[in-house]
């Protein structure tokens, strides 16, 4: 294999690892420039490209090229100014860039503060799974910087954080029209600190988050391990909420899952409210559902909206998805559909109801393992035992997307701590043994 051939490959694994974003920045304008006994020259376009592959992506680069190249024993960044990078790589990185997904409305952001008019509040369902994050919110929109600071969203993916954040800033700003506002993603803001530095204008970045009234900032949960963004984070932070500007956070996490967070912006970000949006209850999808057909003038009756909230889970996101191929096939069709029709067309939208309870996943465990399940409780550390116990909290996180506190609980009185180390322990297990995974995916089509 040529050397250009082995970076292409290097890099479109090191893709699937990692975000676009990161991606594009990192790798972009680099390539192998030579093989030297045992050492690969990496050509980056300059010094900070080449800090930061040394010290956050040098073990999976190399990782990967010894995956593909033996022979290879240590890597080398070296700076690199001509620009060798081959065709290829530039395609592929454009293509990126391209396929990068980019909704219809996000044509309508505002680019002085990135708020989405379509997020608001009257298009918003508020439900028990919601409800206390919304009261927070209206609580903050009446007040901004004065109660709740910060609000810490967090939840699962597609059960509306975006939507609840984004809504808060736009009805802060109809409300407070002197109000400076600024909606960003921790992705973007960790670029937009990376590129000052890059442009040697730090002083830029600070000035430009320092002026803002309220930040709302979007999926926290990738600050991990970007340590010079927390340190930045951390700063910023301070001189916000001391001069009582509304900080507003939404993370798939708790703060205290966040993996890397340091703790004193674990602490921070808990010092306020802190809000989980849990999965819409059946009621809450029957709203939703009814919402969303209102919404695009459709007709849908009683029975189907049941069975609809019925078979769909609680992913906001899916549910808007299912809905969509209705409306679209009965637009199509210029007709309502019969439930019959919808059944067929959304067939394949729908995924094994998760809403098996916890003792009877635990019994499934143990009959595979052929273990009594009353064992799994107890506090046994014989190896076999702890084994399935392990896979059943690991499932249970994974899986069904239970707490660390309630498997530990559920699972005989432990601590959540256990929970936690049990998940990691078999997610780490599982990169290196294939048998293992064999084992859990026989388990997995138990609950189909
Ligand atoms: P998250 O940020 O938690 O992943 P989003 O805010 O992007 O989720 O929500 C996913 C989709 O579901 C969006 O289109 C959003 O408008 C819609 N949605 C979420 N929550 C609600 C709700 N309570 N009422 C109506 N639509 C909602
Ligand atoms: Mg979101």
């Amino acid at each position: 294999m040529n050397t250009n051939e082995l970076w292409e490959k290097c890099l479109s694994e090191v893709e699937l690892n990692i975000s676009k974003a990161n991606f594009t920045t990192w790798f972009k304008n680099t390539s192998i420039i030579k093989e030297e006994a045992g050492t690969l020259y990496v050509g980056v376009p300059n010094e900070f490209v080449k800090d930061w592959l040394y010290n956050k992506f040098h073990k999976l680069i190399l990782k990967t090229i010894i995956g593909h190249e033996e022979g290879v024993r240590s890597i080398e960044y070296v700076i690199h100014k001509n620009e060798t990078t081959p065709n290829k790589n530039i395609e592929a990185i454009k293509q990126i860039n391209i396929n990068k997904e980019l909704p219809l409305n996000d044509l309508y952001l505002n680019k002085d503060d990135n708020l989405n008019p379509k997020y608001n509040f009257n298009s918003f369902v508020v439900g028990p799974f919601n409800e206390l994050a919304y009261a927070v919110a209206q609580a903050i929109i009446t007040n901004p910087g004065q109660n709740y600071n910060p609000f810490f969203v967090y939840g699962g993916t597609g059960l509306g954080k975006t939507h609840m954040i984004q809504a808060i800033g736009n009805t802060i700003k109809t409300k407070y029209p002197n109000k400076k506002i600024y909606y960003v993603s921790l992705e973007r803001f960790a670029i937009d600190y990376i590129n000052s530095i890059q442009n040697k204008n730090p002083n830029s970045f600070k000035e430009k988050y320092r002026k803002y009234d309220v930040i709302i900032m979007d999926d926290i949960q990738f600050i991990s391990g970007k340590d010079k963004t927390q340190e930045e984070l951390f700063h910023l932070f301070n001189t916000l909420y001391e001069n009582n500007k509304q900080i507003i956070f939404s993370s798939d996490k708790h703060p205290n899952f966040i993996q890397g967070l340091e703790e004193r912006l674990q602490s921070r970000f808990a010092s306020g409210m802190t809000v989980q949006i849990v999965e819409p209850d059946y009621e809450s999808r029957i709203a939703i559902i009814k919402a969303k057909f209102e919404s695009t003038n459709c007709i849908i009756e009683e029975e189907i909206t049941a069975y609809l909230a019925e078979i769909l889970d609680g992913n906001i996101r899916e549910l808007e998805g299912s809905l969509n191929t209705i409306i679209c096939q009965s637009q199509l069709k210029n007709k309502s559909l019969s439930l019959n029709e919808i059944k067929i067309l959304i067939k394949n939208n729908i995924k094994p109801k998760k809403t098996v309870a916890i003792k009877d996943i635990v019994t499934i465990i143990a009959n595979y393992y052929g273990i009594s399940d009353e064992i799994i409780y107890e506090k046994t550390r014989r190896k076999e035992i702890v084994r399935a116990r392990q896979v059943a909290m690991y499932i249970l996180r994974e899986d069904f997307n239970i707490s660390y506190p309630l498997i530990g609980s559920k699972l005989g009185g432990r601590d959540h701590t256990t929970a936690i180390h049990s998940h990691l322990k078999i997610k780490d297990d599982l990169k290196t043994d294939p048998a293992l995974l064999q084992e859990i995916e026989k388990i997995r089509i138990m609950f189909k």
